[in-house]
């Protein structure tokens, strides 16, 4: 299925590993790591500041606590209650999902906009910035936005209509990389801050994350994720992630305490980072679609299904292998997946498509060999 987080995500490489073992050998002021953290951020997305976070949804209630705080001492130790602080977060109602529970988990109300009129069936429109820009008031924090190439309004549209009323835009970005350029390009786009998983593409420890953009956010966001049981006397932060003289003081352990992160994912992190980028579209598509290629051939299916390689002339797309039951047999999908589940090694697959009769593989978390055995699996399944 790829690296979910359900499964224990993927697999990371001996040099990120070994990098772990390593920062666990030493202890070392979290500030100034995650300044170091922040500069390498900066190089690589082309924002102002960042810091590593104990996943992307870790980074969405950081960023949205940093846009209902600013670098308010007291608003910060006043999470999540909000009363009294601009709290409302606009979000278009088709973008809601599972994971923006880490947004309201900040104590904000969400405002939804946008009518669905295609996915009801029901008319060719959809939302549109203008519903973004009429449900901004005095009491907007942020707008959010769920990065999809396909979204409407694009975020440069959302972008344009936040700038007009002085708002910051935040992004989940958690899974939209591949294309690597996307490190880039949101942040480009205009956004104030962007949240991606580590775990997933970027191949770093399961547990980790990037929250990049705006320098004074991603102060109000570090701030309150850093452990600061210290006495006020004794702060020394570093000056290029936190600058002390903005603040009213030193804030006490912050909302986001609760998802720190620690010096063996920072590192492995940025250790996994570096190899991500080092790699580059081209030559991690090669090496996915190979995979991809192998357990498509591997399949004997004695024509029951159709097989496709999808992605395949795509860099910027994790090539995937779709197994398609024909017309009328589309029920037979769950029942794939299911007995492939109950074998032994279990073999967990997407299960997005299942309703349709398509059933789909990533061959992002494969290790060598797996492609081949998974290929087996189908083919005596199909069998039977
Ligand atoms: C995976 C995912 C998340 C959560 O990311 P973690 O790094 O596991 O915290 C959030 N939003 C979306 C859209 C995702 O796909």
């Amino acid at each position: 299925a790829g690296p979910l987080t359900r499964l224990g995500g993927g697999i990371v490489r001996p040099e990120v590993t070994a990098a772990m073992a390593e920062a666990a050998t030493a202890s070392v002021d979290m500030a100034t790591l995650q300044a170091h953290a922040s500069q390498t951020i900066a190089r690589l997305t082309g924002a102002e500041a960042g810091c590593v976070t104990s996943g992307a949804a870790a980074g969405l209630l950081l960023a949205t606590a940093a846009c209902v705080t600013g670098l308010d001492r007291a608003r910060m130790d006043k999470l999540p209650d909000t009363a009294g602080m601009k709290n409302e977060i606009v979000m278009l109602r088709g973008q809601r999902n599972g994971y923006d529970h880490a947004v309201r988990a900040a104590g904000i109300k969400l405002v939804e906009v946008g009518l669905l009129d295609r996915q009801a069936g029901a008319g060719v429109r959809g939302p549109e910035a203008a519903d973004i820009a009429e449900a901004i008031t005095a009491g907007t924090a942020a707008v959010f936005h769920v990065a999809d190439r396909f979204a409407r309004p694009a975020l440069a549209d959302v972008v344009a209509v936040a700038r007009e009323a002085g708002v910051p835009v935040i992004v989940d970005a958690a899974a939209r990389l591949p294309p690597q350029s996307n490190l880039t390009r949101l942040i480009a786009d205009g956004a104030d801050l962007v949240a991606f998983s580590g775990g997933k593409a970027i191949g770093g420890p399961q547990a980790s994350g990037i929250l990049c953009g705006r320098r004074d956010l991603i102060m109000a966001a570090t701030l309150q994720t850093l452990d600061l049981d210290c006495l006020p006397e004794f702060w020394e932060p570093p000056p290029t992630l936190i600058d002390k003289s903005r603040l009213g003081g030193l804030p006490r352990q912050g909302i986001g305490r609760t998802c720190k992160v620690g010096k063996e994912e920072i590192i492995g992190l940025l250790t996994a980072l570096d190899l991500f980028v080092a790699e580059g579209d081209g030559p991690r598509h090669a090496r996915w679609l190979a995979e991809a290629r192998r357990l498509a051939n591997g399949i004997r299916d004695h024509g029951r299904v159709e097989i496709a390689v999808l992605g395949e002339d795509d860099t910027g797309e994790v090539p995937v292998v779709e197994i398609r039951f024909p017309r009328g047999a589309e029920n037979e999908a769950v029942p794939l997946i299911k007995a492939l589940q109950h074998g032994a090694p279990p073999v967990y697959v997407d299960q997005t498509l299942c309703y349709r009769g398509i059933v789909t593989f990533s061959p992002v978390a494969l290790q060598p060999g797996e492609a081949e055995l998974v290929a087996r699996r189908i083919s005596s399944l199909l069998r039977g």
